[in-house]
């Protein structure tokens, strides 16, 4: 694994602008917000904390070169090569994304460049395949008519993304939206802007025409806002929490009835039953929760164990995460790195607080990790609490941290009862040899994802997203590009 020379790449790393029309651009107020390596609290840069008359500019941008047509009928076969050729550029440029990355985020290097670019890159090359794939249908109406359909690009799309994979979010957007022939402005979070905006300066350099990728760098409340509310963005494809899903509703509802797509929290249960590979289920549960330091909106944040097996199970896990390596994001040893901000750490220990309050019992961790370096970044200690009960607020509320809730069932049913408990419904998993069990628990679960005897399986062919209030709508395969599409019907009189 070569890790770039930091030293130098923080050097390169400059001021960034507002992206907008193909270069950087000054924002209106010059007011500038501090972007922070979260593991050593240093500033990495500064990014211009836009308002509502710079989002208006980017969405003006990008409105002309919608209505301009010089992306969306450029010929399909040089789009696809141009939508390629992004994903070739990350590529290319995987390690210093990676680095970028993991001093961002706090993630570590290594999850970074096995996790985050790679899948960054392919989704692409995967809808790069799809340029020429999309069109209507001819459909045999009544009468004398010729009727077929036009599939048409939804228009100008605000993107809105969190900050715990911050390229790869704004990927899961920008490919299928480009495939389909829509120009975008990007609102990466606040605290983790910088791959956005190389995302954007290669899809110029691949051959995307100035306008159709745009970037604002901002606060929600303020650039999310006047995006959610602006009368030209036909549509907002969003990831992040329940709580701001709501307020973009509300914006849309308030402004043009603009669509959206939510990807949204997790409670994701993780199912274990006693005739299971228990050796992977246990890999798989100990990574399910920890990896990305449990910043993940899939993570397997409740351990749902048989009764039979739920102590000695629990208890292993438990002298996994005792031993895990967490410390310095850059070192290739290390295995979890620190939280995103101050703010992430204090929730993080809070619901660490509530669970011992309702009398949840920590097995190991249970609280921040001060020792040495780590006390200048915002590390959190891998957490397991036992005997947590399905009602209490751990076992309920996304907590996005190392936290594990292990609950136990008597059977298949009970577990279908607790894995629905909760207002989430993103992604789930099952660990058994029994196909029978496994198979009804998949269609008993409500749930965007169930994975069997597996966790987090992602690929770009296959939809991603959540029921109940995860979200809906979804990212990746050719579902994505349904919601960056609309269909027309043209009718013809044939006499
Ligand atoms: P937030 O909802 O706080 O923020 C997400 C984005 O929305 C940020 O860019 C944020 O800006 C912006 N935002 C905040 N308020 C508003 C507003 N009023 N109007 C418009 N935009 C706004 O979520 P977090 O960043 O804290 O991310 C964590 C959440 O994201 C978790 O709940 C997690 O589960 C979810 N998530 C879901 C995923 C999925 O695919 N289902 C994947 C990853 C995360 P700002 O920069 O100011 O915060």
């Amino acid at each position: 694994m070569r890790i770039p020379d930091i030293i130098s790449l923080k050097q390169k790393v400059r001021p960034l602008q507002l992206f907008i029309d193909g270069r950087g651009q000054e924002s209106t107020s010059g007011i500038t917000i501090p972007v922070m390596n979260p593991a050593t609290g240093e500033q990495l840069l500064t990014v211009p904390d836009a308002g509502a008359e710079d989002v208006d500019r980017a969405v003006r941008a990008a409105r002309k070169s919608f209505e301009s047509r010089a992306w969306r009928s450029m010929d399909g076969s040089r789009r696809e090569k141009i939508i390629w050729r992004i994903g070739e550029l990350i590529d290319n440029n995987k390690e210093e994304l990676a680095a970028l990355e993991s001093l961002n985020n706090g993630k570590t290097y290594r999850e970074a460049l096995q996790g985050d670019i790679p899948p960054t890159a392919d989704i692409f090359s995967y809808y790069a395949g799809w340029v020429r794939k999309i069109y209507g249908e001819t459909i045999p109406v009544d009468g004398n008519f010729l009727n077929y359909t036009l599939r048409e690009p939804v228009g100008v799309v605000g993107m809105i993304t969190a900050w715990n994979y911050p390229m790869l979010l704004a990927a899961w957007k920008v490919a299928p939206a480009l495939a389909a022939g829509c120009s975008m402005v990007i609102k990466p979070s606040e605290l983790t802007p910088i791959t956005t905006y190389k995302l954007a300066e290669y899809c110029l350099e691949a051959g995307v025409p100035e306008g159709v990728v745009n970037v604002v760098t901002g606060y929600g409340p303020t650039a999310g806002d006047a995006m959610a509310r602006h009368m030209d963005i036909d549509k907002i494809a969003f990831t992040g929490s329940t709580r701001t899903a709501r307020a973009l509703l509300k914006a849309s509802g308030e402004s043009n009835l603009k669509h959206l797509s939510l990807e949204l929290g997790g409670k994701s249960p993780n199912i274990i039953f006693p005739d299971a590979d228990l050796e992977r289920a246990l890999d798989a549960a100990f990574w399910g929760i920890y990896a990305n330091k449990g910043e993940v909106c899939s993570a397997g944040s409740r351990l749902l164990v048989h009764e039979k097996i739920y102590d000695e199970f629990v208890a292993q896990l438990a002298e996994k995460a005792r031993t895990m390596k967490v410390g310095d994001p850059l070192d290739p040893a290390t295995e979890m790195g620190s939280q995103i901000n101050q703010v992430q750490l204090d929730r993080i220990l809070s619901y660490i607080q509530s669970a011992v309050e309702e009398g949840a019992e920590v097995v190991c961790g249970g609280g921040r990790d001060t020792e040495g370096a780590k006390a200048r970044g915002f590390f959190a200690k891998p957490t397991v609490f036992a005997h947590v009960r399905p009602e209490m607020k751990i076992a309920q509320e996304e907590i996005f941290g190392p936290v594990l809730a292990a609950i136990k069932f008597r059977d298949s049913d009970e577990a279908a009862e607790i894995a629905n408990s909760t207002i989430y419904g993103l992604v789930s998993a099952v660990w058994t040899r029994d196909i029978t069990v496994a198979h009804r628990l998949a269609q008993q679960i409500k749930a965007g994802s169930v994975w069997i005897n597996a966790y987090n399986c992602f690929d770009s062919a296959s939809p991603f997203g959540g029921y109940k209030q995860s979200g809906f709508g979804r990212e990746m395969g050719p579902h994505a590009l349904e919601s960056y599409t609309q269909v027309k019907s043209v009718w013809v009189a044939l006499d």
